[in-house]
Formats: structure tokens, sequence, C-alpha cells
């Protein structure tokens, strides 16, 4: 039977996943969480992101990936105060992706990639993509944040209008993308930028964080939800954004193809 693409993992037949495994795919597994983005933005902006961006990938390298469903539920207890969002204890969180990533290994899959829309999902992803890494020796997992490589802040650098901190969430740039993606969810009369997070020389709140992490509750640092500047996005950065976030997943599913499998060994004596 022909393959579709993208190649969608939940469709597949238990041959066809054997066939996928022999054809060393990249498993790519999008993430994010439910969580109150804003008067307008729907809560699932982390979720659907991730997922768009991994769908456009998947569709763009069809022969080298297969494409799993969206991790959807993620870690959010700081947003709690707000109507919506659903959280999932860390330790959840982490198990959960864990026990996915190693399903796959187990089934002889060799490289596999989180593709995460969730900055608090950020350090547990990392976290899971190292056990499934210590559980199957032989398998690459990896973790990854969207608009984080070189290229990518390039593009940010280029397209934003806002200054640091007009990028955080609910921002300039999730409101661009998500009305690439679905104009009609966004209400852009609701928008209102707000920036409220005690910024200093080390802790700031952009799309690339200040080296010091800092996280209160959300309403501590947010009144409206916002953090950021969402009355400066429109579709067309959307667009820059996205095919920057497509671009960059590809990279990351070509790097993890183009290396070796990792091998383990017992070092017995100290080398000549
Ligand atoms: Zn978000």
């Amino acid at each position: 039977m022909a393959w579709t693409t993208p190649l969608l993992y939940e469709r597949l037949t238990w041959p066809e996943v054997r066939r996928a495994v022999a054809e060393d795919r990249v498993c790519l597994i999008p993430a994010g969480v439910l969580e109150d983005h804003g008067p307008h933005l729907p809560i699932d902006t982390d979720s659907r992101i991730a997922t768009e961006i991994c769908r456009r990938a998947a569709e763009r390298i069809p022969d080298r990936v297969v494409l799993l469903p969206t991790l959807v539920h993620g870690y959010t207890p700081h947003h709690m105060d707000f109507p919506g969002p659903i959280s999932i204890g860390w330790k959840t969180f982490v198990d959960h992706a864990v026990d996915v990533g190693s399903s796959l290994a187990h089934h002889g899959f060799k490289r596999i990639l989180f593709l995460n829309g969730h900055g608090s999902n950020i350090p547990l992803l990392d976290v899971a993509a190292r056990l499934v890494s210590l559980k199957h020796p032989d398998v690459l997992c990896a973790s990854a944040f969207y608009l984080t490589s070189e290229e990518a802040q390039r593009v940010i650098a280029e397209v934003r209008e806002s200054e640091r901190g007009g990028m955080g969430h609910a921002c300039e740039l999730e409101t661009s993308i998500y009305l690439a993606i679905d104009p009609e969810a966004v209400d852009m009369d609701r928008a209102v930028d707000e920036n409220s997070f005690p910024e200093g020389p080390h802790a700031w709140m952009d799309w690339s964080d200040g080296p010091l992490k800092l996280m209160p509750w959300w309403n501590a640092i947010s009144h409206t939800g916002v953090h950021g500047a969402p009355t400066k996005a429109t579709a067309e950065k959307g667009r820059i954004l996205l095919e920057a976030a497509v671009a960059e997943c590809v990279s990351f599913v070509e790097e993890l193809l183009a290396k070796p499998l990792p091998e383990r060994w017992t070092p017995s004596e100290v080398a000549p």
C-alpha cells in the first residue's frame, strides 16, 4: 500500500509500523498545553502551533518522518488561577513523555524528537528525552522548543516590531502565527499589550529568556494573561515565523538523521 502524506503514526497497521522502523524514520512528537492565552487567543495556542509546525515539516520531508499524535496536555500549574488551563503534574508529564518515547524505542525506532510549543514543558521534555536515551542506549531522543535556533532568532529579530518582552506569551509572535494558521479563531479586537514581568539585567521574558529563570504564579505577573505585544501581530509576520519554524523543524530532523547512533561501551583500561 502507498504511504499517506504525511505518515501519521496512529493510522498505520502493525506491518506498516515495522516498515516505518526499517526506513529509519524520525518519530516527530508535537507537545503543548491547554492554557489561557489572553482574551484574544484560544487556549489551545501552544498545542495547535506545535502540531501545525510538525505537520507542515512532515509534509515537506515525507520520506523521513512519522508524525505522532500531539501531547496536548502539559505542565502549567502557575496558570491555574485563570480559567481554562489543564495542568499535568511535572512527574506525570515526564513519565508520560518517557513512556511514549520508550514505546517507540521498544518497537525499533532509533530517532525521536519532541517538538515543543509550551515554555514550561522545556525542562521536562529535556529530562524526558535524556531518560529515553539512558533507557535505550542506541536511541537518539531529543527535544526542542520552536524558533530557538540561530537562524530562527535571526528571522524573529527581522520581523519583530516590539522591544524585548514583546514576545513572551499570547504575544506578537504567538498571535501572529495563530493569525497565519486560523484568523477566524483570533479576536484581535480584544488583544491588549502587557509587560508586567519584573525585568532585570538577567531575568526577562521573551522568546529567548534571560539566564536567570524566574516563574511566579502567572497572575502575579500578568493581569490580562498576556505577556507581550499582541497588538503588533499580523498574519504576514505569522507566515514568515511559521515558515521559519517549519524550516527549523526540518533541519532538526535532518540533523538527527545525520548523526551516528550512540554506542555504549565499558571503559576497562586507561587509553594509551
Ligand atoms: Zn503560548
